[in-house]
């Protein structure tokens, strides 16, 4: 499939059923679309079940970089759904290729994050150092808003990175969740990485007015490394990416040269005013078939 094949026009509404048939392999986002915060959504069941019965490829892309592959697999198995960890690529898993590509085997790590985020970074042959005002990283990776004293490890990580840029130290900053918000209840919302690295880059652009300071390297949706993850397992561009937010899920299929399906169980509210110009290949109104 050629690029200018993809940079398609909006194909109206289609079914689960037609994009089983038309696409090789499902890329599917999780919250929003499979998962919501009371449990499974309508017909993820079904379509889990299905796609496992009939050897149907697919993978969850989810930019959540603070649960392994293994754990979020053991979280979907409680809510019903049989999804193994080798069908899941989290944002977390892109930091080993990353580091290989960088030659970052043996660097020093601050990682803001859980226990599962200082694994990814570990994995990926780094070694992880306490958040500090005296830290000396060579790499500062935010994965996640939780698992650490919020305020006083943000100030430190600033501390340290000012300390190594006014030293001349190259210094690697990778993001591998870029989301900014996330929705944390009914009506209840959080910051999460993509907006504490959108601060320290504030913080950088102020005290380095000459602009050539290190910018955060992003991972996740809507960026390219997560689907170059997926095309390199699936082995194909027949994929179609079903999700939530036209900001990542759909901005980032377009980019990549990929079909997408835009659902409304999600983030996205698709009302009179149409879609703006993130809009996918495809409305998919359900999950459940033969509706
Ligand atoms: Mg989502």
């Amino acid at each position: 499939m050629s690029d200018s094949e993809t940079s398609q026009q909006y194909r109206g509404e289609v079914s689960m059923g037609e994009l089983l048939d038309r696409y090789e392999v499902l890329l599917l986002d999780s919250y929003g679309v499979l998962i919501h915060q009371h449990g499974p959504l309508p017909g993820a069941l079904a379509l889990v079940g299905t796609m496992n019965a009939v050897d149907k490829p697919y993978y969850i892309l989810t930019n959540d970089a603070s649960r392994s592959p293994e754990a979020a697999s053991r979280r979907y198995h409680s809510l019903g759904l049989a999804i193994p960890p080798e069908r899941i690529i989290t944002s977390g898993s892109l930091i080993a290729p990353y580091f290989a590509a960088n030659g970052l085997r043996g660097a020093r790590c601050i990682v803001l994050g859980p226990a599962d985020s200082e694994r990814y970074v570990r994995e990926a042959g780094g070694e992880v150092i306490p958040a500090s005002n005296d830290a000396e990283p060579d790499v500062v990776t935010i994965c996640d808003e939780s698992g650490f004293p919020y305020l006083e490890t943000v100030d430190a990580v600033l501390t340290a990175v000012f300390r190594c840029l006014d030293a001349g130290k190259e210094l690697h900053l990778v993001l591998p969740n870029p989301d900014l918000i996330f929705l944390r209840s009914e009506h209840s919302y959080g910051l999460t990485a993509g907006s504490i690295a959108l601060v320290l880059e504030a913080a950088m652009a102020l005290r380095y007015p000459d602009g050539k300071h290190p910018r955060f390297v992003p991972l996740g949706k809507p960026h390219a490394p997560i689907f170059e993850e997926a095309l390199r397992r699936s082995g194909t561009r027949s994929m179609v990416m079903i999700g939530d937010q036209l900001s990542t899920d759909i901005k980032g299929a377009r980019s990549f040269g990929l079909d997408s399906a835009l659902v409304p169980t999600g983030l996205t509210h698709i009302g009179a005013g149409g879609l703006g110009d993130s809009y996918p290949t495809y409305v998919l109104p359900t999950l459940v078939r033969g509706r």
